[in-house]
């Protein structure tokens, strides 16, 4: 086979990377021609030919650990389906899905639920990637627009990181912004309670207690006003601005733990540089208040007009390939197709009318965490679970396995069945894998691009929309699902997109809905909107997609994460990724190139709190909160602030039994988004001591 042009399976940057099979093995090069990347790849990116092959591979359906067939695997999916929503309603099924899945998947899976099954209890693991976000932009602008684009970064004099280590977790744009502090000078300040890489380089370190950030970025939006830099004309079409300044002004009695300096050479270098980019990532989102901090970060942005233009904007950059494609086909509870609204009648007679859909779902369904609870208490009685491990990720980890072991019927589709879920499951469906499957993915900047195939898959693995078309059609929707391809579905996903965006919708991709076969197959790195109604660049006009055209500024005001400390959990423990790990470790782990950079599950911990409690270097620590417990190697360094943990999140009972730490993080979430907390579990650490 000749090279192939695809793209990363891994961080939300989604670089290009061209597949040369031959009688070696696969080799994987960066793409010189994708904007994403222009060549470059990080460790991760650059170890993938390292992660392929049959080795540890699910290679044929399995019900009940007996190897079996598709057809008896389908019709024993259709049937336990088909009965548990006779007997028990649509609600009674959920699916939960990934961000690893691709554009195509993703719509089809949504398509079923909502449309065919009649529920929207279909979430995602991006529901703990940046739900936070997305309903910060529909608070701000109506829709789930991101306005940032890499070319931003490039072109910008300041880069605020904030909750985000960038040169780690997306290291292809952090080297895009070390390039622009070199070419011209751009300044970089990092957000972060924890001094980590990508302080390496910047100009400024700001290490705020954690969950303060809402305080951090008020006390800008007031120093905004009182500096005279509101942007008058531009806030002229926006709603809630003197709200936000009243509410933004009671942010000096809020705590950030930032010496005052600090926090005035901030805001000077904010307000004084008119090129200014804000990113942000987890340590936003995992939030319980995550949506007022993405609208804290918003409100200035809104208030100084810097939004919509080259070099400047608020910028969320997303952990998953494809977590943007998943928000564009709708495949979080909350929302519908194509930026469409559950809750909006017209909306749901367009989505209904296009898919013919019988019983289109009316209402949100339930969001990831509240879906493993409705597993748990039983309102949930069978449930697909694709390409995701939510018995090692999913805050409170324990009580999510206890729920999917006691749950009646479960499916996943997988790639191995080595992970805490699949070992879980009464089915098990083969999934072709990242480099044996076409279709798309959308980046953090709103490029799509192709993914295509270079192997064949192994044994009887199939690819996920296969899986999805196959059970909707013996569920008696063969009509909505004989599918021959992805470039077909992708062309129905345009098609909607276009209603959509009559409907005032921000996504459109409606130019792409009657590509050929083979224009599919050519298709080059394209960002929407494709048919632009507004040149191409959002809120360059300062209008919005609300009713009344305009956007929105939210009064926030600073709150304390939900979970208190106490003498019996005097610590709060951040958790995060890793350099070379991505995930629960099923294609990272096994490079020994990549495990080599950290190899087993640690925490950090600040040096007077070792010292005070007798822990020593590389000792293992006992951490335990309310709900869990993981042995960890200690890591004593002041890159954590006392009375704070760091503990990565990728290691599982299959990789390290006593590391997990998704056990110990509390399902608690943001009202608004459903995003869990995931950066301050209340905790306690103390020497491990074997019995
Ligand atoms: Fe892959 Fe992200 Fe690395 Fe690019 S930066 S090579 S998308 S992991």
């Amino acid at each position: 086979m000749s090279e192939v042009r695809s793209t990363c399976p891994y961080c939300g940057v989604g670089c290009g990377v061209i597949l040369a099979p031959g009688a070696d093995g696969l080799q994987v090069r960066g793409d010189p021609h994708h904007p994403a990347n222009r060549g470059r790849l990080c460790s991760k990116g650059s170890a993938l030919a390292e992660t392929v092959g049959t080795e540890g591979r699910l290679l044929a359906p399995r019900i009940g650990g007996r190897q079996t067939d598709w057809e008896t695997a389908l019709d024993h999916v259709a049937r336990r389906f088909a009965d548990t929503v006779a007997t028990h309603g649509p609600d009674s099924v959920a699916f939960y899905a990934s961000g690893q899945m691709l554009t195509e998947d993703y719509y089809l899976a949504n398509k079923f639920m909502k449309g065919f099954v009649g529920t929207a209890n279909i979430d995602t693991n991006s529901r703990l990637c940046m739900a936070s976000t997305v309903a910060g932009h529909r608070r701000a602008f109506g829709t789930d627009t991101v306005p940032g684009t890499y070319e931003d970064l490039d072109d910008a004099d300041l880069v605020v990181l904030v909750g985000s280590n960038l040169a780690w977790c997306h290291p292809v744009l952090h080297q895009r912004v070390l390039a622009a502090k070199a070419a011209r000078g751009t300044k970089i300040v990092v957000v972060d309670p924890r001094r980590t890489a990508s302080c390496n380089g910047a100009d400024l370190h700001l290490p705020l207690a954690i969950g303060s950030d809402v305080a951090l970025f008020n006390r800008l939006l007031a120093a905004i006003h009182e500096a005279d830099a509101v942007d008058h004309g531009y806030i002229a079409s926006v709603t809630g601005f003197d709200a936000a300044l009243a509410a933004a002004r009671s942010a000096d009695i809020a705590p950030t733990g930032l010496a005052p300096d600090l926090v005035e050479s901030f805001c000077r270098l904010w307000i004084g540089t008119e090129r200014v980019v804000t990113v942000f990532s987890q340590g936003v989102n995992q939030s319980t208040c995550g949506t007022d901090k993405v609208s804290a970060i918003l409100n200035c942005h809104i208030a100084t007009g810097r939004i919509g233009k080259p070099g400047m904007g608020p910028f969320s950059v997303t952990g998953q390939p494809n977590a943007m494609g998943g928000r564009e086909v709708g495949g979080l509870a909350n929302t519908l197709a194509c930026h469409l609204d559950i809750e909006n009648p017209a909306h749901r007679a367009a989505v209904a009318g296009f898919w013919s859909a019988p019983r289109l779902a009316a209402t949100p369904g339930l969001k990831a965490v509240d879906m493993f609870r409705a597993v748990a208490d039983g309102r949930v009685k069978a449930l697909w679970i694709m390409h995701t491990n939510p018995a090692a990720t999913l805050p409170e980890a324990n009580a999510v396995r206890e729920a999917i072991t006691e749950c009646p019927f479960t499916v996943v589709s997988d790639v191995t069945n080595a992970t805490d879920t699949a070992r879980l499951a009464d089915v098990l469906l083969p999934a072709a894998a990242w480099a044996e499957k076409d279709g798309t993915v959308t980046n953090s900047d709103r490029t799509i691009s192709r993914q295509r195939a270079a192997l064949t898959p192994p044994g009887q693995a199939k690819p996920d929309w296969w899986h999805i078309a196959q059970v909707a059609t013996r569920m008696g929707h063969a009509h909505a699902f004989d599918y021959v391809g992805p470039s077909e579905i992708f062309r129905e996903h345009a098609a909607l997109s276009g209603i959509a965006g009559g409907l005032g919708r921000d996504f459109d991709i409606s130019g792409l809905a009657d590509l050929t076969d083979a224009d599919y197959d050519a298709l080059a790195p394209t960002r929407w909107p494709v048919a632009a109604r507004r040149g191409g660049r959002f809120f360059a006009d300062g209008l919005a997609f609300h009713a009344d055209g305009k956007m929105r500024m939210i009064p926030v005001h600073w709150s304390e994460p939900v979970g208190k400390t106490e003498p019996r959990y005097p610590f709060r423990l951040n958790t995060g990724r890793v350099r070379d790990h991505w995930h629960t470790m099923t294609r990272t782990g096994r490079s020994a190139r990549l495990s080599a950079h950290l190899a087993e599950p640690f925490v950090e911990i600040h040096p007077e709190d070792a010292d005070r409690l007798h822990i020593a270097p590389d000792t293992l620590v006992e951490v335990s909160s309310p709900t869990g417990s993981a042995i960890l190697r200690a890591t004593i360094t002041d890159a954590v602030q006392p009375g704070t943990l760091f503990s990565p999140m990728h290691w599982s009972a299959e990789t390290a039994p006593s590391g997990r730490i998704d056990a110990m993080v509390a399902a608690a979430t943001d009202p608004i988004s459903g995003q869990p907390e995931s950066k301050a579990t209340i905790c306690a650490a103390r020497p491990f001591a074997a019995a």
